[in-house]
């Protein structure tokens, strides 16, 4: 089954604190964010984890000469053909992936963060294996480890959460093409993920078992994990 993965990289990264947009942030040695990310699926592609159709990366518009020379490395580095489609992203992250979902072609489509470039290839099997058993969505998810709390604003605690039935979603997220097409046909909505979208489409979504290094890259310490991480794969 033919798959094309969306990779939505035209998030401002304010939150890093670094004066560049997050998937153009360097981990090293002069590889990227999105290089990682991109040469990860490209790797997992060539060792047969998953037919990849084509790789759409989504992206600030003013960077989009930038990101293709970047996302072509690390393709060619993966050492395999893979096409890589360029697409400016709008203001919410949801614009940016309804721009990628234009582009899209085969049986089912990937979307998965640009800022999470160490996900393991297992985690994009089990995702893949349950599309392949017929779920329509199927988003990789974490146990919370922390108390979680609800506060007021004052903040006081209000109430401790039960956490044993909460998860942690991270991506690749995955969805048949129609099923992503029907989460995304209402114009304007918008979401922090993809499979919220499908949950508001009365679409069922599953959870399959995530990955701590799938872990998204957002704060000035995830960078510095990061680089620390990067600095091991050489
Ligand atoms: O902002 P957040 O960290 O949740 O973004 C997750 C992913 O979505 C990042 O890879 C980011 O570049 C992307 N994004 C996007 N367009 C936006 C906002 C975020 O492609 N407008």
């Amino acid at each position: 089954m033919s798959t094309s993965v969306i990779v939505p990289a035209a998030g401002s990264g304010v939150r890093l604190g670094e004066n560049r947009p997050k998937a153009f942030v360097d981990l090293g040695g002069g590889r990227s964010i999105l290089w990682h990310t991109v040469s990860a699926i490209c790797t997992y592609s060539a060792d047969n984890w998953f037919d990849l159709d084509r790789i759409i990366v989504v992206v600030p518009a003013d960077l989009m000469v930038a990101a293709r020379s970047e996302a072509q490395r690390g393709a060619d580095e993966a050492g395999r053909g893979t096409e890589i489609v360029v697409v400016p992203g709008g203001a919410e992250r949801s614009d940016s992936v309804r721009a990628g979902l234009a582009q899209a072609t085969g049986d089912f489509v990937l979307v998965h963060d640009a800022a999470r470039p160490f996900t393991p290839a297992g985690v994009f099997e089990r995702v893949l294996e349950a599309l392949r058993d017929g779920h329509p969505v199927v988003v990789p998810g974490l146990p919370v480890v922390d108390t979680l709390k609800r506060v007021d604003e004052t903040p006081r605690v209000v109430q401790t959460v039960d956490r044993s039935v909460l998860r942690a979603i991270q991506t690749p997220q995955g969805f048949g093409a129609d099923a992503l097409a029907r989460a995304y046909s209402q114009a304007g909505d918008t979401a922090t993920d993809d499979a919220g979208l499908a949950e508001r489409a009365g679409l069922p979504v599953y959870v399959v078992d995530g990955d701590p290094l799938g872990f998204k890259i957002t704060t000035p310490w995830d960078l510095r994990l990061a680089r620390t991480i990067a600095k091991g794969l050489d």
